[in-house]
């Protein structure tokens, strides 16, 4: 019996939904209109990102934008709004704070308080009825009829349910952060800075209108709806319970490390990993998974610049001493 047909076979017909879960109602539907707004300019921006891909070319400013804003926002994700700010992997003063905040934000995938809402609501019922994007459970902890339409609930799909995870029970610490608070609510700036405003700077400052042009629709637009289709795999492939990728630790969830998603992700694809050791601000547990987000954590604890990095496992007082290293090579 997989770990999943265990949870399964547990919780049975249990559909009773957990507190702090909001089905139906004003505050849903304030997050569908934000969901559909937001996605809609980006599919609208990379539909047009590709027709001007193909009828105009693009070149090497474009591609650097795309690369550098990818890595930028891609590490805000997992290092500011997942690791930082979910599960307090370390600490920082509060200038690197409101960094990591404006990077976190500028990943496009909702305002913070959001985010970090769902993820420990994620985390609390895993795979479980009540889970907030599960292959297996869908908003209102209905079993999903099959596996592609848990993978595509898992991968998109939750953004749209009729399902809110409520900030005040999940979330007080945010509601609490006076910086936090300010990029929730700014958050559609930051949106506009990385799809828009700052490619589209460093566009028009390189090479004029044309590439600027380039730069919002391929850099801007296209970047950040592939950057969240790669943050979603892990809600859907890394919960695949072992159908992709491999389990390291065997948990009571579907969770697995997969490692392209993990390249794509900066490390954020380590996810049963994670799921064993949440706190964690260093997920890998072998010289082949790559971690880029907790190396360049522990290069800025190195550093003075964030403190009391968090590690449970021990893994990255390994890594700190080299002994990773001896041991991969
Ligand atoms: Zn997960
Ligand atoms: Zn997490």
């Amino acid at each position: 019996m997989t770990a999943i047909q265990g949870v399964v076979s547990e919780e049975g017909a249990d559909r009773k939904m957990p507190p702090g879960v909001i089905v139906g109602g004003p505050v849903v539907d304030a997050k569908l209109r934000e969901s559909y707004a937001l996605l809609g300019i980006i599919y609208a921006g990379s539909v047009a990102a590709v027709i001007w891909t193909i009828m105009q070319g693009i070149g090497w400013a474009e591609i650097a934008v795309f690369v550098g804003m990818f890595g930028l926002t891609m590490f805000g994700m997992g290092a500011g709004m997942h690791r930082l700010l979910v599960h307090r992997s370390f600490r920082c003063g509060p200038v690197v704070r409101a960094f990591f905040c404006a990077i976190a934000t500028m990943a496009v995938q909702g305002s913070i308080l959001k985010w970090v809402a769902h993820h420990r609501r994620h985390h609390l019922y895993t795979d479980k009825p009540g889970d907030a994007h599960s292959p297996y459970y869908d908003g209102v902890g209905n079993r999903h009829v099959s596996f592609v339409k848990g993978m595509l609930h898992a991968q998109g799909g939750w953004v749209f349910d009729h399902v809110a995870t409520d900030g005040e029970y999940y979330a007080k610490d945010i509601l609490a952060d006076p910086i936090a608070m300010f990029f929730v609510r700014t958050r559609w700036v930051w949106y506009g800075m990385s799809a828009v405003f700052i490619p589209g700077a460093i566009g028009y400052a390189v090479g004029g209108f044309h590439t600027m042009m380039g730069c919002v629709l391929f850099s801007g637009l296209l970047r950040v709806y592939l950057s969240i289709t790669a943050t979603s795999l892990v809600n859907s492939v890394c919960h695949s319970d072992g159908r992709y990728g491999y389990r390291r630790f065997e948990l009571n969830d579907g969770t697995t490390n997969e490692l392209v998603i993990s390249f794509l992700t900066l490390g954020e694809g380590l996810h049963n990993n994670h799921h064993r050791f949440p706190r964690d601000a260093y997920i890998s547990h072998a010289w082949y998974e790559f971690d880029m987000t907790g190396l360049i954590i522990l290069g800025l604890g190195k550093l003075g610049l964030v403190h009391d990095v968090f590690d449970g496992s021990g893994r990255a007082s390994t890594v700190a001493t080299g002994e990773t290293s001896r041991a991969g090579s």
